[in-house]
């Protein structure tokens, strides 16, 4: 069994972007296909090898053979010349075939007839819809699809099928529009909400029983390709919509009458977008199937992940992007008994469907629902049997982190099923299992949604009870559980606390605030006083098994190696302080959000205009005043000092701004001063009278330092970890409201010479040759503040810039090691691996890294076992780790004992500048708002850290 941390799709790697090593080429394939030309050409050690050929891939260039085969009165070259036209022409030419004498139209539906699976390629198909290769006026599969031509098909069915309607539901990050189409019988379409609000009554424990659900259709959502450069998915769900809409058969009938079908084509434009422009590029009129073939090795960042180089399948909790937030709103809206989630992995694979790792399922997640996903697995074999498709189930891939969009459904009533074709990434490329090519890898994929959607036929039923029982008895474990409620607080910052709550609302997780400060009985039988505003969440409400699962912290597991992450608990996240309770605070106890102080300035003038840095808000402030020209000073000390008669203490990290009546420090007047200060959306700026403080640092003192304005690069390209990267840009551009400037590793040489106040490097082992580094180095020993995240902390100790701890030594010595069995080397290998945990850093509030934390207990995420040694000097390991380290995930005793020694942050001096090196992803995930602080400051405050 593989073992790769990086993620539940081993075909791509998490710690950088390495193109995939072309495996040996051999023209044979142990995965034959049922309309196959198989062409035997030789032998291999007297093994018969063959290739398999897809008849239709082998018809290009002449994408036109189908047609000329009933036009044979017409020469050859015409309608080629006339396909040629139409796919030349902007608009797609809707009818323009099936106008043509003869109904050449039928033809092209022919061809796309052997991207079917075979059991259904006789039915009758209403032949005034035009079929993918129609419409797009060429063969489906000899070049990609772009997403609006992917659009435009799906608009065409609404347009034309009475059975079919298009709904929109977002817009990603580079305005393509994501959405479902909506399939089922005229009935069922008339009576939609009603079938809808009977969905959602079965996740209700105290309506759900009055449900009739011997007569209700169930709704299954089939999802497309969430990650862009796997392309059979969404491609796929153009066949799979035509057929639908287009066949003329009463077993499709019965499928519309017992189902309502919600296919979401793709769930990744811009990522969709990005891979069919790059292989379109290269793929040419015969595409290569060579692996070595610049089509299928994508440069940096590749096709897989959205417009900030995220993997949108693991944003299904973090609801970071607008793609997710927009799913996730329709499927709370509907609440699907079934979602299918189509992949790709790597050319040497088969094909696999789910279930996956059998102790590698969500241990929240319900019996009921293993149990289906099994019953549909038998559907999806016997389909992929008949074609002669081998595959794969319960290894490799699991379900456990819940942003995934297989796992998260299973924790929400629905069952979730991952599919996962080896991928021709491109047209056709040929591996070590044979040839893969888009339309074979295509029919695969419609085969299972098919079988999918005779699976939910058959069990419809059985799921529509899986979702009523899957609440109910989460509603019983709830009951008898003695935990009734958790209580979450965010001192000094209200807004990360709005945040938490918002991001629950979105999962229909209710929240309430304490009105006042309220006495509460603990889980371990003491009782304190909370705060008013303290957000009070019901353990006992609807969403009770999701809200334990995303607030877990599990530390121990059946099984110790992870694809993905095991560890994501939302409160550590948010670094909130979370108590447990044995009751619930009483009804009038409870309110909606409160109101926080009116944002904007203080009346003037003033000799300084004041505001804590503690406020999740501030960062995005401090370049929203640079932007504006102000000049910002931040305090690095804390002061006390009076506002509107009332003693305040302000912590270091404080920013102030003075006005031009203070001539050494002031740019600009207070008039339009305040004009600035009150435009704040979200802080308000106090007005100080006086320039003497009853305690600490006056507002003339040297410990007042102006915060250069920001201007901020990210390293990328070749060797960069893109989702590292793609992190920390959301966070400069979206979070922060600075530009984000994005600089190859391979124009380091030049670009280090522009005055960057700081460069940061994500993560991975960014490739720069010796002049960028020297670039580099001179541009940190003239001042710069070189920003260091997470596993890049490795390539920059072998810069010798800081130190790395030894690595831990295995029993035995090197030269000796102790005999293991060769069939554990990547289960050991596993077991030491830290493959996305939560440890507790400790942090130096006096630090300008720690400013504006309210505690100096931070949760930071890792996903390497690096360990990054402490400063020489006293004063440059700002961050340490807590005694106890760990605080989710896994973690095996051995590397548990090395966070006692080890540094979370240090800062190493260079010649005037500095780096700082954080061993940890502070941004993870674009949801660690928490410890995003330490990046913030660490970006912000840089420069301002001396050399002690
Ligand atoms: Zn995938």
């Amino acid at each position: 069994m593989p073992v790769d941390s990086a993620s539940t799709e081993p075909e791509t790697e998490r710690v950088a972007f390495v193109r995939n090593a072309p495996g040996s080429r051999r023209l044979y394939s142990d995965e034959p296909l049922l309309d196959r030309a198989r062409c035997p050409i030789g032998s291999d050690s007297g093994a018969v090898v063959r290739e398999v050929v897809d008849p239709m891939t082998v018809l290009t260039p002449s994408a036109s053979r189908p047609i000329s085969r009933r036009r044979s009165a017409m020469s050859l070259a015409a309608p080629l010349i006339l396909l040629t036209l139409l796919t030349l022409a902007a608009v797609p030419p809707i009818g323009s075939l099936a106008a043509q004498d003869g109904g050449p139209n039928a033809n092209v539906a022919e061809a796309d007839r052997l991207l079917l699976p075979p059991a259904w390629r006789d039915v009758p198909l209403r032949d005034d819809l035009p079929s993918p290769s129609s419409f797009g006026g060429f063969e489906f599969g000899s070049r990609l699809w772009q997403h609006h031509e992917l659009v435009a098909y799906f608009r065409m069915l609404d347009e034309r099928s009475e059975r079919a309607s298009w709904e929109p539901y977002a817009t990603s990050h580079q305005r393509r529009p994501l959405g479902h189409l909506t399939i089922t019988a005229a009935a069922n379409r008339e009576r939609l909400d009603e079938i809808r609000a009977a969905h959602r009554g079965l996740t209700d424990p105290e309506r759900s029983s009055a449900i009739e659900i011997d007569r209700l259709p169930a709704i299954v959502v089939a999802g497309y390709g969430v990650h862009g450069d796997e392309p059979s998915a969404s491609h796929a769900a153009a066949v799979v919509a035509w057929f639908l809409c287009a066949a003329q058969d009463s077993r499709i009938d019965s499928w519309l009458d017992e189902l309502v079908l919600r296919v979401d084509p793709c769930l990744n434009p811009d990522g969709f977008e990005r891979f069919s422009s790059w292989s379109n590029e290269y793929a040419g009129a015969n595409p290569s199937d060579e692996p070595w073939h610049r089509e299928h090795r994508q440069g940096w960042p590749g096709g897989r992940t959205n417009a900030y180089w995220f993997d949108l399948n693991r944003d299904w909790m973090p609801l970071v992007h607008p793609e997710s937030r927009g799913r996730l709103s329709e499927f709370r809206a509907w609440r699907p008994v079934l979602t299918l989630d189509f992949h790709e992995m790597g050319t040497d694979s088969t094909y696999f469907f789910q279930p996956g790792e059998p102790k590698r399922s969500h241990p929240r997640s319900p019996l009921g629902t293993r149990e289906l996903t099994a019953r549909l697995a038998e559907f999806h074999a016997a389909a992929l049997d008949r074609m002669g498709t081998r595959y794969f189930t319960e290894e490799r891939f699991d379900d456990f982190y819940p942003g995934k969009g297989s796992t998260y459904p299973d924790l929400s009533g629905a069952v979730g099923i991952l599919f996962e074709q080896s991928s021709a990434r491109g047209v056709r490329q040929t591996g070590t299992r044979g040839t893969r090519t888009l339309r074979s890898t295509v029919r695969n994929q419609v085969a299972t949604s098919f079988s999918s959607f005779e699976g939910s036929v058959a069990l419809r039923t059985e799921l529509l009870e899986n979702l009523r029982r899957s609440y109910r008895e989460a509603d019983q474990a709830a009951r008898v559980d003695p935990l009734a409620a958790y209580a979450f607080a965010a001192p000094k910052d209200g807004g990360r606390l709005d945040r938490f709550a918002e991001l629950l609302a979105r999962h229909d997780i209710v929240s309430r605030r304490l009105i006042e400060a309220t006495e509460v009985e603990r889980m371990d039988g003491s009782r304190s006083t909370l705060p008013a505003g303290t957000l009070i969440v019901d353990a006992r409400q609807r969403e009770s098994r999701l809200l334990r699962a995303i607030f877990d912290r599990p530390t121990d597991f059946e099984e110790n190696a992870f694809y993905d992450v095991s560890a994501w608990s939302l409160p550590l996240a948010f670094d909130l302080d979370q108590t447990e309770l044995a009751a619930m605070p009483s009804d009038d106890r409870l309110g909606e959000a409160l109101e926080w102080e009116r944002p904007g300035v203080a009346d003037g003038p003033a000799i300084a205009y004041v505001v804590s840095w503690s406020p999740a808000e501030a960062p995005a402030e401090l370049v929203r005043l640079a932007r504006a020209g102000i000049q910002v000073h931040a305090a690095s000390e804390a002061f006390v000092t009076e506002i509107d008669g009332e003693t305040r203490r302000f912590e270091p990290g404080a920013l102030a701004v003075f006005p031009e009546s203070d001539l050494e420090t002031g740019n600009v007047d207070d008039a339009t001063l305040r004009q600035v200060l009150a435009a704040s959306p979200v802080l308000r700026w106090e007005g100080v009278r006086s320039g003497i403080t009853s305690e600490g640092i006056d507002f003339g003192s040297g410990s007042w330092l102006p915060v250069p304005a920001p201007r901020i690069a990210v390293l990328i390209g070749d060797g960069v970890d893109r989702y590292a990267a793609g992190a920390v840009r959301h966070r400069l551009d979206l979070e922060l409201g600075t530009a984000a400037t994005l600089i190859d590793v391979g124009d380091l040489a030049g670009a280090a010479r522009e005055s960057w106040t700081a460069i940061v490097v994500a993560g991975g082992s960014p490739s720069i040759d010796a002049a960028g580094i020297a670039a580099l180095e001179g541009w940190i020993e003239r001042g710069g503040t070189l920003v260091v995240l997470g596993d890049a902390c490795g390539w920059g100790a072998a810069r010798n810039w800081f130190g790395l701890m030894p690595a831990p030594t295995a029993s035995g010595t090197a030269s000796n090691p102790e005999r293991r069995p060769y069939a554990e080397a990547d289960d050991d290998r596993a077991l030491e691996r830290i493959a996305g945990a939560i440890v507790a850093s400790e942090i130096d509030l006096t630090h300008p890294i720690g400013w504006g934390l309210a505690d100096p207990h931070v949760p930071v995420f890792r996903d390497h076992a690096l360990m990054l040694a402490r400063s020489a000097s006293a004063y440059a390991t700002p961050g340490v780790y807590d005694s106890e380290a760990v605080l989710a995930g896994y973690v095996s005793p051995r590397q548990r004992e090395r966070f006692a020694d080890a540094a979370s942050i240090v800062v190493a001096s260079r010649g005037r500048g500095r780096i700082v090196a954080i061993a940890e992803q502070p941004v993870y995930r674009g949801f660690f708002h928490g410890s995003a602080r330490l990046f913030d400051n660490a970006v912000l405050f840089g420069p301002l850290i001396e050399n002690r």
